[in-house]
């Protein structure tokens, strides 16, 4: 039988050696960070950065290395007696969100490290290339295959095509049977609920007007503001957390004149799905409400107001039970690290695996850093907490996927 508990491998001689290895060669894995990071990866522009990424697979051993239809990198190590539970994926993301022409080179300061996207998700995709050659260095066999994953589409418009690609059209779709998101450098979170969302972009037409000589025209510009306003009278439970923003507003053409169009992205959360869906369909019904008032009150000779209702985003929610096989395995391994962590709710790869039953957490890689998402972002790679923090990964990775001794 193949070990499984995240303490007792810890405890194993091949989990020391790897253990050590990671410390041993941390400069290399900082190398491959800062390698990794010059290569720019804006969203819907990862292809070079997942071609070079796709060579260090096969320089690294994997099996049936391969880009999938939507852009991900995939590459394989074979378990010794895959099938039981399914193959385990080990993923990070290719993308950043950084557009095109962003500087990406790397500043070094002390044990710093400066650049967009070093740390989200950078860092773990060097993370992934550290535990390929740690398993391969201490000689760690393991019952289920890995799938190690790069990629695409995590952040933002991306709407985690990759990850889904992955689930619903991919080859390996119906023999995944448990996902490591590796996100970001900090160890205190570990995901194990997924805050779903939807995201809009609602657009009012009408049919405009000179402002002063079709005065009393129906003016899209009011039946937004009536959704907008509609919306900030809604009502959300705190638990399970829900949450709703108008964010962006666009429209009209000219200080004299009656808008044609007017338009807001509006982005609704929650880590229910059943309370996603009241929010959505209380948003439509405003929408409706909004359209049919502004109709009623103003003149429609010229036309009426509609409303498109376009979804530009679509996170499902979800959750991975506490008691799953891979939550024990992070908070054991973690533990044993001496790492304090709570458990959280968040937005990432694993809320596709999630929303679909399959046992799946985000965790960090160690270290720490701030500014995400900002060209000031930064880590700390330090070497303890930084090759603790992919200790930790590296154990539970390797206690789902079963310890195979001797
Ligand atoms: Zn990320």
């Amino acid at each position: 039988m193949p070990l499984t508990d995240a303490a007792r491998i810890i405890a194993t001689p091949a989990f020391a050696r790897a253990s050590a290895i990671l410390r041993r060669d941390h400069d290399r894995f900082v190398e491959d960070i800062v390698a990794l990071t010059e290569i720019p990866a804006p969203p819907f522009k990862e292809a070079r950065r997942a071609e070079i990424y796709r060579d260090l697979m096969i320089q690294h051993g994997l099996h049936d290395v391969k880009l999938d239809g939507i852009g991900n990198v995939t590459g394989l190590r074979p378990g010794k007696a895959p099938g039981r539970k399914g193959m385990v994926v080990a993923s990070a993301h290719l993308d950043t969100v950084f557009p095109e022409g962003t500087d990406t080179t790397v500043r070094r300061e002390g044990t710093k490290l400066f650049a967009p996207g070093v740390g989200d998700d950078t860092r773990g995709l060097a993370a992934l290339l550290a535990f390929m050659r740690a398993l391969d260095a201490a000689g760690i066999e393991t019952a289920e295959d890995i799938l190690f994953v790069a990629d695409v589409g995590e952040e933002g418009q991306g709407d985690l095509r990759g990850i889904r690609h992955l689930f619903t059209e991919g080859e390996y779709r119906d023999r995944i049977g448990a996902f490591f998101t590796f996100d970001g450098p900090e160890m205190g979170k570990l995901v194990t609920s997924a805050i779903g969302s939807h995201r809009y972009r609602v657009t009012f037409r009408g049919p405009g007007g000179h402002s002063l000589n079709a005065f009393g025209t129906v003016s899209p510009a009011y039946a937004m503001a009536a959704l907008v306003a509609g919306m900030g009278q809604i009502v959300v439970p705190e638990t399970p957390r829900t949450t709703f923003s108008c964010s962006v507003f666009g429209g009209g053409s000219s200080i004299n004149a009656i808008p044609e169009e007017v338009w807001v992205e509006i982005d609704l959360r929650s880590a229910s799905s059943e309370e996603l869906a009241k929010l959505d369909a209380r948003m439509r019904a405003l929408v409706e409400e909004a359209v049919a008032a502004e109709n009623g009150r103003r003149e429609t000779r010229s036309g009426s107001i509609t409303a498109e209702v376009k979804q530009i985003g679509d996170r499902p929610a979800g959750a991975t039970p506490e008691d799953a096989a891979i939550v024990e395995a992070c908070k054991a391994a973690l533990r044993a690290h001496g790492l304090d962590f709570v458990t959280a709710a968040s937005s990432t790869d694993a809320n596709i695996p999630m929303s679909l039953g399959i046992p799946a957490v985000m965790i960090g890689t160690g270290g720490h850093g701030d500014r995400y998402h900002s060209v000031d972002e930064w880590i700390d790679v330090e070497p303890e907490a930084s090759s603790k923090g992919l200790s930790t990964g590296l154990a539970a990775l390797i206690a789902v996927a079963g310890l195979v001794e001797g």
